[in-house]
């Protein structure tokens, strides 16, 4: 697929682009069951890495991932802080020296929301990003292994992010600040869960248009 990371900074900017576009609603939702910086939070990640994209894409994918990872830990700071970066060092980890196929990406995915897991001691059904990147990471590894048109892929992963956002809202939180409320949390949906299925989508998008291109 790609030996370096030459194709981050047209990531980055549409990962950049989707939070700015849905700035409102994401805040709205941290304020109903958070405290309303989760925006904040993202766009501070998000502005290290832009400052970083050109040094970043003369990376291989497995030192860009951990750079990434590291960049984030350290320039987003709270819960969400520490989760992505986890998720972004433990892929760079789990890659070593492999090429970035999607093969290869599956599995590593699959790894990194394994550490994240571990990290926020979280499951599925406590009302987290969790309950968007556990079934995007497995319907990426299940498709993944069968030949399958990659336009197909991309639309399941998206429609797999999509119903895993909307799943958090009837969901009562047991993790972060949300599960203070406990029952009151309820009706909502989760902020960590909706901007992760954004970025994700923005993600898939930007790679359809990109391997149109290829
Ligand atoms: P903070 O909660 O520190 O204000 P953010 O507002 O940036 O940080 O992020 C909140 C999001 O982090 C939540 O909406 C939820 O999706 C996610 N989150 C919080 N705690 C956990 C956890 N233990 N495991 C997984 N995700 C979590
Ligand atoms: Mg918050």
């Amino acid at each position: 697929m790609l030996n370096t990371a030459a194709l981050l900074p047209s990531l980055i900017e549409a990962v950049a682009k989707t939070i700015e576009n849905n700035a409102e609603e994401l805040t709205e939702l941290d304020q109903a069951i958070g405290d309303g910086d989760h925006v904040a939070n993202l766009q501070r990640g998000i502005q290290a890495l832009m400052a970083q994209s050109g040094a970043l894409s003369q990376l291989d994918w497995q030192a860009a991932l951990q750079k990434m990872g590291m960049t984030i830990m350290s320039s987003i700071g709270g819960a969400s802080g520490s989760l992505y970066g986890t998720l972004f060092m433990a892929m760079g980890k789990n890659l070593q020296n492999q090429p970035l196929t999607l093969t290869t990406f599956a599995d590593v995915f699959l790894k990194g929301v394994e550490a994240v897991k571990q990290r926020g001691k979280a499951d599925k059904g406590e009302k987290t990003m969790l309950d968007v990147l556990i079934p995007v990471a497995g319907q990426l590894h299940q498709d993944a292994t069968k030949p399958s048109q990659l336009i197909d892929l991309f639309e399941q992963v998206k429609q797999a992010a999509i119903a895993g956002a909307e799943s958090t809202r009837d969901m009562v939180a047991t993790k972060g600040r949300a599960s203070f409320l406990g029952e009151r949390s309820r009706g909502h949906i989760d902020a960590g869960a909706k901007s992760s299925q954004l970025m994700i989508c923005a993600l898939v998008d930007a790679l359809l248009i990109w391997s149109d291109y290829a």
